[in-house]
């Protein structure tokens, strides 16, 4: 969108039929689903990327602002009711335990500060080593803490282990483990809760699709069902990329693939120094996930999101994280979407998405013989979070497993969230916007600088173009941080 408003004529090459990639529709006639992101946080990035192509976000896509925003619930005990009103959260957070209501206050104001120091890093380019020792990150380090991991960070503010959790394991969403992922992810929870947690009314998977839709109207040639399968190169630029229907020249390519298969599969490892694939297998990659999404003639009168947290939490996260095994008491994920959302089922029913975090492929288990018995237990534990289902009340399902999406979604060993986001493989040490190991590529998605997560993934590609434009001495896409007030836009974006 960006680079074909910026003047550049751009033809996408898509090996699905169908636009958003992991941000992707499933389902039939009756039921939809996301395939993969359900919370869509802090639409500030893309509000701004559509406002430069002419666009308004929320009048493309009608949003619902979640309240509550979701409800984490403890194996052990408790729950909490996650809400934007700091009133009843903080009575939330005490039902838990009196001390820690007063911590909530003090997170928000001092996460409020993080992210102010933190923004310009997310949205400036590290091309180099170098761009570490730029006067402001500098400065901001020893607010960051970055050898702090996020939970123990958040024992400065909550005493009691769940309330901890509740602020904390959002850094799934990078696929990592709260106890080993940096402290300064603690901005993850301080989103949800300053910006909102929203429903894009269809799935996040409108949102890709009316940026399809735009992006044709902005001139760009979507090709469905070709993927790049290589490139001819002049020296270290590649000129012309390959795919089973035809050739495409180019001044510049900009790979969103998923890096690291992409990278392995198209790109001659002869042509690359820093990404060689033997590095590449030494890198750190983020966990799977183990998804069942279930079209069910019933309803549940339960929030939109429910996070469970098993009692055997930590002991999940090293079975994912180092030992490479399945959970026995997994904590899993629902979504309940069609409670807001009824255009996602038949009156009725409802679409539950189910997401259990699990090693990314791995020698150590084999999918295809575990598959059956890993849905049992799926079902069977999610009746803890209050679904009781009976399993012939299941009109549609689908399963997607890490081989799948190793295999069907072309992702890295099926590591969902990419290149893990610990300190050796963010900012310089990230595969890079401009790409460092060819001329002419530039990377965009989880994959690269600033990392997984779709609002992070907008800031790439936005960083990606203006790289781009300058490298083909066009205008740079004008910086319009703090143009527009969030919630300004649509009534429905007021806080709940
Ligand atoms: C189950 C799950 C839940 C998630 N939940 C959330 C959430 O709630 N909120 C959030 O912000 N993030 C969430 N994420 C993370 C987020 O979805 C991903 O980080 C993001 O969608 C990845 O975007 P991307 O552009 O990097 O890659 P993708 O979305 O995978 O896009 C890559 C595109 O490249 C195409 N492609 C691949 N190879 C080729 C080729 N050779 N030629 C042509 N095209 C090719 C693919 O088909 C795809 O369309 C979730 C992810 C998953 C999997």
């Amino acid at each position: 969108m960006m680079l074909a408003k910026s003047g550049c004529k751009v033809t996408l090459l898509e090996r699905r039929d169908r636009p958003g990639g992991r941000t992707s529709s499933l389902g039939d006639d009756q039921y939809t689903f996301d395939l993969g992101p359900t919370f869509f946080l802090y639409p500030r990035v893309l509000q701004e990327i559509f406002q430069f192509c002419g666009y308004n976000l929320f009048k493309e896509v009608p949003m619902k602002r979640l309240d509550p925003q979701y409800r984490i619930q403890f194996e052990s005990g408790g729950r909490i009711d996650a809400t934007p009103d700091p009133v009843a959260m903080r009575e939330q957070i005490a039902s838990l335990n009196p001390a820690d209501a007063d911590g909530f206050d003090a997170f928000i104001a001092e996460n409020r500060q993080k992210l102010k120091a933190f923004q310009p890093i997310l949205e400036q380019p590290f091309n180099s080593w170098k761009d570490v020792l730029r006067p402001h990150l500098l400065k901001v380090l020893p607010l960051l803490k970055p050898h702090q991991s996020v939970e123990t960070y958040l024992k400065r503010f909550f005493s009691d282990p769940r309330v901890r959790i509740a602020f904390c394991f959002q850094s799934k969403y990078l696929g990592m483990s709260p106890f080993q992922c940096p402290s300064l992810f603690s901005i993850l929870s301080f989103l949800e809760y300053e910006f909102g947690v929203y429903h894009p009314i269809g799935g996040c998977n409108s949102v890709t699709q009316v940026m399809a839709r735009i992006a044709t109207e902005l001139g760009v040639d979507i090709r469905y069902n070709e993927p790049v399968k290589s490139f001819e190169y002049r020296g270290r630029r590649p000129v012309r990329a390959f795919t089973e229907q035809g050739e495409y020249r180019g001044d510049a390519f900009v790979v969103n693939a998923d890096f690291a298969q992409f990278m392995s599969r198209a790109i001659p490892n002869a042509l690359r120094q820093r990404w060689t694939d033997r590095k590449l297998e030494k890198k750190k990659f983020s966990c799977s996930t183990y998804m069942m999404y279930l079209g069910v003639r019933k309803q549940f009168d339960l929030p939109h999101h429910t996070i469970h947290i098993s009692d055997e939490y930590r002991r999940n996260l090293t079975d994912i994280e180092e030992d490479f095994v399945i959970p026995e008491s997994p904590s899993f994920y629902v979504q309940n979407a069609s409670v807001t959302d009824p255009s996602l089922a038949p009156e009725g029913r409802s679409t539950l998405y189910l997401l259990a975090p699990v090693s990314h492929q791995h020698p150590n288990i084999d999918w295809a013989r575990e598959s059956a018995s890993f849905r049992e237990k799926f079902l069977d534990r999610i009746r803890l979070a209050g679904f009781d289902l009976d399993p012939s009340d299941i009109e549609y399902e689908k399963i997607v497993t890490p081989a799948d999406w190793e295999h069907e979604h072309q992702i890295y060993r099926g590591a969902t969230f990419n290149l893990a986001h610990g300190l050796t493989q963010m900012l310089h040490l990230r595969p890079r916007n401009r790409f460092e190991d060819l001329e002419g590529v530039y990377l965009a998605g989880g994959g690269t600088h600033p990392g997984s997560g779709l609002p992070v993934i907008f800031e790439s590609s936005r960083i990606t173009s203006n790289l781009l434009l300058e490298d083909l001495g066009m205008e740079p896409i004008p910086a319009q941080v703090g143009s527009h007030k969030l919630g300004s836009e649509s009534p429905e974006l007021m806080p709940a």
